[in-house]
């Protein structure tokens, strides 16, 4: 079974409910809505869709919608615009200007204030670069071309190393929070997460919806690197958002650093996301690249809980084959033993504890699984962070929205059931689900680790026999 979740940013390739489904079937665990393109209507359809589906398969698919964030676009171009390297563009922040057959807008009001003479200006992902000659008095700037290419409308653009004027969570990312709070979505990816103001900002807009939807932080700039300790206090999780990254840092860094995240969430105990260009090429070829599937297969090693696709199943002419590849990747590269994870968990709380003392258990015993009967999800989330090698977490909750968001749990099965007042009748009823939904069989050695055991909310462990 695998132990690595799939997420998948849903676009015009996918959105459909015939893809959905055969996106599910093929290991899609979560759907990504990413709010920088689409509106509330198309988001609310695949929602549908989603929800629809979840009634007829053996684990639901979550969904994470992802704030669009302080991102800086250029505008809409009647032509594309061909830059050629060494020729001087200007930019106008001011759409009332009118764009000549040299010139552009880039959306950002206090763009010229923020840039220096000498910087960069980066587009489209890196593509083109600018670098920035003289600041004129009427909303105007002159740049030279480093990197030229092919301007379309509305391409991403980023300052490296400098910090964008613009609020954490804008005006339109507050409508979308919002739409998400209504929607009951299991998770809100919070874009371009600076500092831990930030999530703390997300966290109070949620109230006590944030009590059951995980905020996920996307590290995307040379601040969000600079503050990552604190970030991770208030965050459920972290995005390795490595399109931004490694366009706002210096590339060569990138690897260091997405492994030092993960670190840092493993002994954190925080569940953390690689994204971005896992299978880039397979956005137009059937086949991955070898340094891609490497890529893949490095994620796995450093133990991450989830790998997460996104031009790949947006506009990708392979998205099915892109899961299938990932799945297969992940179940050749699984096998082999991480880095020492739960020796490094810096967490001293006595559920913690506790689960450790579980998955040892599990482990020196080995067991078939690890059980655990759980409401919020927290004891889960405790066993999660010990990253067990060899024993499967199956985690069972009678709260729906729980189950589908410990979906980004790695190596763990969530289920629902209903519980019993009489505690043996819910372990009665998981051990059922485990037959019948799972490769466990009567005899099957198992650890059990709930507060229900006691009947007294008071957390045990015990060593069960499937009947
Ligand atoms: C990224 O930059 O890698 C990312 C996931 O963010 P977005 O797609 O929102 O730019």
């Amino acid at each position: 079974m695998r132990k690595t979740k799939i997420i998948c940013t849903i676009g015009p390739a996918t959105s459909s409910y015939p893809m959905l489904e055969k996106m599910t079937a093929a290991g899609m665990d979560i759907v990504r809505l990413n709010m920088s393109h689409g509106d509330h209507e198309s988001a609310a359809n695949v929602i549908r869709s989603i929800k629809t589906l979840n009634r007829k398969v053996t684990y639901p698919v979550a969904i994470l919608m992802d704030t669009q964030g302080p991102e800086i676009r250029t505008g809409d171009l009647t032509n594309e615009l061909e830059l050629k390297n060494g020729s001087i563009i200007s930019i106008s922040v001011r759409d009332s200007v009118d764009v000549e057959q040299s010139s552009f807008h880039i959306h950002y009001a206090d763009l010229i204030d923020t840039v220096s003479v000498g910087d960069r200006i980066t587009v489209d992902n890196g593509i083109i670069n600018l670098e920035v000659l003289h600041k004129r008095e009427n909303g105007m700037m002159d740049c030279r071309v480093i990197d030229g290419g092919i301007l379309k409308s509305k391409r991403h653009v980023n300052l490296p190393g400098i910090r964008v004027n613009l609020p954490a969570i804008t005006k339109k990312d507050r409508a979308d929070i919002l739409f998400a709070l209504e929607q009951q979505v299991d998770f809100i990816a919070l874009s371009f997460v600076r500092e831990a103001a930030d999530v703390v900002e997300l966290r109070e807009l949620m109230g006590e919806k944030s009590r059951k939807i995980k905020i996920i932080a996307k590290i995307e700039d040379q601040s969000g690197v600079e503050n990552l300790e604190e970030i991770l206090k208030e965050a459920d999780g972290i995005m390795v958002a490595r399109g931004d990254l490694g366009v706002e840092i210096n590339v060569a860094l990138l690897p260091n650093l997405q492994r030092r995240i993960v670190q840092l969430c493993a002994e954190s105990g925080k569940r953390v996301i690689v994204a971005t260009h896992l299978l880039e090429s397979m956005i137009e070829n059937p086949i991955p690249t070898r340094a891609e599937v490497t890529d893949v297969a490095n994620a796995i090693y450093e133990e991450v809980d989830a790998i997460m696709l996104s031009g790949e199943t947006t506009i990708g002419k392979f998205p099915v084959r892109c899961v299938e590849q990932l799945v297969e990747i992940a179940e050749a590269t699984e096998s082999v033993r991480g880095l020492e994870f739960s020796k490094k968990l810096d967490r001293t709380e006595d559920k913690q504890q506790l689960a450790i003392t579980a998955v040892h258990l599990a482990e020196s015993l080995q067991s078939k699984g690890i059980v655990v009967i759980t409401r919020r999800g927290l004891m889960a989330d405790y066993v999660t962070n010990c990253h067990p090698q060899h024993t499967r977490i199956f985690a069972f909750t009678n709260d729906s929205q729980t189950r589908r968001r410990l979906m980004l749990n790695r190596n763990l099965s969530p289920f629902r059931t209903a519980f019993s007042n009489d505690p043996e009748k819910t372990l009665q009823t998981a051990f059922d689900v485990l037959k019948l939904r799972t490769s466990l069989v009567a005899g099957d050695k198992v650890v059990v680790i709930s507060d229900i055991l006691a009947g007294s909310g008071i957390d045990a462990i015990q060593i069960r026999e499937i009947p």
